[in-house]
């Protein structure tokens, strides 16, 4: 039988994370399904940005020592429990767009095509269907450092392209689209038995579950912290590379900030010894200040609640939905517990993109992704089961009185 209202109200009363949820300002009247793409506010982050704001007013250059300039390190430091790593290991700084090809190139130092040599592995691999950055930096990188993009596509097995002339592969843990949770420990094993390095993309997986990078003997990652972490829209991403990968190589964009001694202004560039040689140029302490807010509200979250909230919110979801979707050709391709983040896909194609913006006019947030995806993110730290609930019985009336068809839900914004 589905939950009733008053059934869910007790859940809430029983929610061991219930407690987080006042720590974030939403707004009044919304059920933030969306997290998945921009996490909410953390009020502490206000407090933050306006006390390094009076820090700029009042302290000016010196705010630079007084923790402006080592918060790369030790944001990362913080974030590092979340992802099953140890201090030192983790850099926040930049983008994912800009750490993936950082990354691409550390690990092929000395690997490109080289004049009258063959080139040992000249191939990099990515996935069809993954969020397109990382192919288009995977390409960028190959067409620059001599290297062959090779692409699995969408749905099939990688084990086919898995071949000696691999140097790198470039895999999501959580697909962005599907929301397909991949096996990390034994994808790891694959690849380095195949004599290849991985790079894994945490977009959607770091904050959404338990991320456990040296149990899984990950080398590199890569990830933001503007979705689940909700650091803030343009929040500094995150680098990982295991500490005995530190101190090999140069990464291509060897800036100053990363350089061994910076305030020398040397001629040469000279990597700094660990994680540091990741930074490129200037970071915004800004930026910095709202994820350092909301990195210490995650130094309190038990990261298995966290993953058995979020589990239960997507059954609650589903639950709740009952036989509305079957009713109106609308498939679920959220896949089963064990292989899924912490997002449910919908599949309408002819009104997904109108009925997500009914649903933004009942207040119920949610996004759009072409071909007819409408995707529902589920942050168990400011959703509660009363929303999830609610946000089910706004898709029942969106749906049974055809509320999306309205001509106005078809406008399109330029971002969906
Ligand atoms: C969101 C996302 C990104 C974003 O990259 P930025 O460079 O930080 O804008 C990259 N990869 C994946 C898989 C994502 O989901």
């Amino acid at each position: 039988m589905p939950l009733s209202h008053d059934d869910v109200r007790e859940l809430d009363r029983q929610d061991p994370l219930a407690p987080f949820r006042p720590r974030f300002a939403l707004p009044p009247g919304t059920i933030y399904l969306d997290g998945n793409s921009l996490g909410a506010q953390p009020s502490a982050a206000v407090e933050a940005v306006d006390a390094l704001m009076a820090q700029w007013r009042d302290s000016l250059i010196q705010g630079w020592n007084q923790g402006w300039f080592d918060a790369p390190e030790r944001l990362g430091d913080r974030l590092a429990p979340l992802l099953g790593a140890e201090p030192g290991e983790v850099l926040v700084t930049d983008t994912i767009t800009h750490n993936l090809f950082k990354l691409l190139g550390y690990i092929t130092e000395g690997q490109g095509i080289t004049e009258g040599q063959a080139q040992a592995r000249p191939v990099i691999l990515s996935e069809g269907g993954n969020f397109p950055t990382d192919g288009y930096i995977a390409q960028g990188f190959c067409r620059f450092g001599g290297f062959e993009h090779w692409v699995v596509p969408e749905g099939e097995s990688f084990d086919a392209y898995l071949d000696e002339r691999v140097a790198v592969v470039v895999l999501s843990h959580v697909h962005y689209r599907t929301g397909r949770l991949r096996d990390m420990a034994a994808i790891t094993r694959q690849v380095y038995a195949s004599g290849a390095e991985v790079i894994w993309d945490l977009a959607h997986s770091a904050g959404a579950l338990p991320v456990e990078l040296a149990a899984c003997g990950v080398r590199y990652a890569v990830g933001c912290t503007y979705k689940y972490l909700n650091g803030g829209p343009g929040a500094p991403a995150f680098l990982y590379v295991r500490r005995d990968c530190q101190d090999r190589a140069w990464q291509p964009l060897s800036g100053w900030l990363g350089h061994a001694s910076p305030f020398a202004f040397e001629a040469d560039y000279a990597p700094a010894p660990g994680i540091t040689r990741f930074r490129t140029g200037t970071h915004s302490p800004l930026a910095c200040a709202a994820l350092e807010a909301s990195l210490a509200l995650w130094q309190e979250v038990d990261l298995a609640l966290l993953r058995r909230k979020s589990q239960r919110l997507i059954e609650l979801f589903r639950d709740a939905l009952g036989d509305c979707l079957a009713k109106h050709g609308i498939a679920d391709i959220t896949p089963p517990e064990a292989q899924r983040g912490s997002q449910v896909g919908l599949v309408a194609p002819a009104h997904g993109y109108a009925i997500v913006q009914a649903l933004i006019a009942r207040g119920v947030i949610g996004d759009y992704r072409e071909p007819g995806l409408m995707r529902f993110g589920f942050a168990p730290l400011y959703l509660s089961h009363e929303d999830v609930w609610q946000a089910a019985q706004h898709m029942r009336a969106v749906l049974s009185e055809g509320e999306y068809l309205a001509p106005r839900f078809k406008q399109r914004g330029a971002v969906t």
